[in-house]
């Protein structure tokens, strides 16, 4: 593992049990509907297959941060296959 300075401008970063109050938040917002295929999803599902995720709009990788204007949320298979497996391309 490599580990170096910290370039970037501050971002915000969230502990795991402000995340786990924001992803609640954004469910109750978002009705439990995932953003993009509008299926409900479980706030805590017995897997990740069918629980919510917290996303974010502009990933951490191209400077997006933890806070809530740039989470979105959405079900398994839109987040995980089409956001980091490239099912679109
Ligand atoms: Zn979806």
């Amino acid at each position: 593992m490599v580990f170096s300075p910290d370039p970037k401008p501050k971002r915000i970063k969230l502990t795991k049990k402000q995340e786990s109050e924001l992803r609640k938040q954004v469910w109750t917002e978002q009705h439990g509907l995932c953003a993009d295929c509008g299926h409900w999803v479980r706030l805590d599902g017995d897997t990740i297959f069918n629980t919510f995720h917290l996303c974010h709009i502009k990933s951490k990788g191209s400077g997006g941060g933890d806070d809530r204007p740039n989470r979105i949320g959405k079900c398994y298979r839109c987040h995980i296959l089409k956001e980091h497996w490239g099912e679109n391309g």
